[in-house]
């Protein structure tokens, strides 16, 4: 637990007049009367839990913030910039690539090993880029694991008639969402915990089971829409898990819808990668020590990989570090409809929430638009590039084929030996496409009438 002394941090704060001090506890929200020496001591309290550390870096002067948590360097200290989804305490921490916020690295478990590594608040931010999140009601915290320590684990928060009025009246464009995810390693994925329940103003919202029987239909594990269920005033929100050894995290976020056409228009006017970018990363990638790609030409695809058509805008998502590009429009579009691998790239499977528009593969479709029945390009290293024909194409294979079944028939005759001549179809066949299977994950969320 916190190894950090409130005697050790007493000293700065006996600096300060009481003047200085109520108005610093009235920034914190912290009862600002009674003696002096009681108030500095309520105060550092307050300082040295995770939650004070954020406040105190919202609140508070920088300058005061920094001097005060530099007083004492001990070894497990927590970083200036902290936010884990426990209750606090000390332990080795690691930081978040996007936000630069720490968490504990016992906290995030097997979410250390994403990369690069970004934190939950980060990945609740990014994950469904269609609901945009617009404010955070309750940061990211930890799931209890049963009902004595879950009722501990309330969350409390207050809503004016106004917001909620404002709310309301944008008509579903607005929504207040529940998001779960599991500390899962993969992570930017919603789910909840196998077996559970929401609980919103003392009254179960939702309720998590697990299958009724093997055949059961896969459980959609979706955000909660809870819009209708807070009140002006206080209001309480509480997640459990039962019997679930998994660990979660969750948060309850203001979201604001976007449609699909205005996310397309949205990367089609950001500035993307410009021809000369398109080409220097083409020369860059033929060029690089990348054994299986080094070489004086590439061959793409510049069919859509869903609607094998010429693609119309070619894109990549920001982290993607291949050649191949897809087509935006049916991408953002299916994401809608598509429940499982949410905004991950056709090409390599990585997390495509970002997307860029490549301007020179846009010009190199354009020109193959005008040919007669283009399939391909090939890209060769300097830049310039050749468009396929679906005939020359054709050749290639049928060449391809024969130089393989040639080859096939030599192997077959140093084979003789053999007792079984017979040629093994799977060596000619490409690999098969691995579908994944949703193993052992829970089937069914049952809803209780909500009035
Ligand atoms: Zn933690
Ligand atoms: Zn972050
Ligand atoms: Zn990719």
């Amino acid at each position: 637990m916190e190894t950090q002394n409130v005697n050790d941090y007493m000293s700065k704060i006996r600096l300060c007049s009481m003047q200085e001090l109520r108005e610093i506890a009235r920034k914190l929200e912290l009862k600002s009367n009674g003696k002096r020496e009681e108030l500095a001591r309520l105060i550092v309290s307050f300082l040295l839990t995770p939650e004070g550390r954020n406040e105190a870096y919202r609140k508070l002067d920088l300058n005061f913030a920094n001097s005060f948590y530099d007083q004492i360097k001990t070894s497990n200290r927590l970083p200036e910039k902290f936010r884990c989804i426990c209750e606090g305490g000390s332990g080795a921490t690691i930081e978040c690539t996007r936000c630069k916020f720490h968490q504990h690295t016992s906290c995030m478990g097997r979410n250390t090993l994403i990369s690069p590594y970004e934190c939950p608040t980060c990945q609740l931010y990014q994950m469904q880029p269609l609901d945009e999140v617009v404010e955070f009601y309750i940061l990211p915290n930890s799931v209890p694991r049963d009902f004595i320590h879950g009722t501990q684990c309330e969350r409390n928060f207050t809503f004016l008639q106004s917001q909620l009025d404002k709310i309301h009246s944008a008509k579903g464009a607005l929504q207040i969402q529940a998001r779960c995810l599991r500390i899962d390693g993969i992570g930017y994925t919603h789910q909840w915990p196998k077996v559970g329940c929401l609980i919103v103003n003392g009254r179960t919202a939702m309720e998590f089971r697990g299958p009724e029987h093997s055949n059961a239909k896969a459980r959609k594990d979706e955000p909660l829409n809870l819009t209708t269920l807070f009140v002006p005033g206080k209001n309480s929100v509480n997640l459990l898990r039962v019997a679930d050894t998994e660990s979660f995290f969750w948060a309850l976020v203001l979201i604001k819808k976007r449609s699909d056409d205005h996310f397309i228009k949205e990367v089609c006017s950001k500035p993307g990668l410009s021809v000369e970018q398109g080409k220097a990363f083409l020369i860059k990638k033929l060029n690089s020590g990348d054994s299986d790609i080094q070489s004086r030409s590439v061959k793409l695809s510049i069919k859509c990989p869903f609607t094998m058509t010429l693609m119309e805008i070619p894109v990549r998502g920001t982290k993607c570090d291949h050649l191949q590009c897809f087509n935006l429009d049916p991408f953002v579009r299916l994401q809608k409809s598509s429940k499982v691998n949410r905004w991950r790239c056709p090409i390599c499977k990585g997390l495509a929430f970002d997307l860029i528009v490549d301007k020179f593969m846009a010009e190199i479709v354009e020109h193959a638009r005008v040919l007669n029945d283009p399939h391909s390009v090939e890209l060769m290293s300097d830049g310039t590039y050749r468009i396929i024909s679906f005939e020359e194409y054709l050749e290639s294979i049928n060449k391809k084929e024969e130089e393989s079944g040639k080859a096939e028939n030599e192997a077959k005759k140093k084979r003789k030996t053999e007792k079984d001549d017979s040629i093994n179809l799977n060596e000619l066949m490409p690999a098969p496409v691995q579908i994944q299977k949703n193993n052992g994950n829970p089937q069914v969320v049952d809803l209780i009438d909500l009035d």
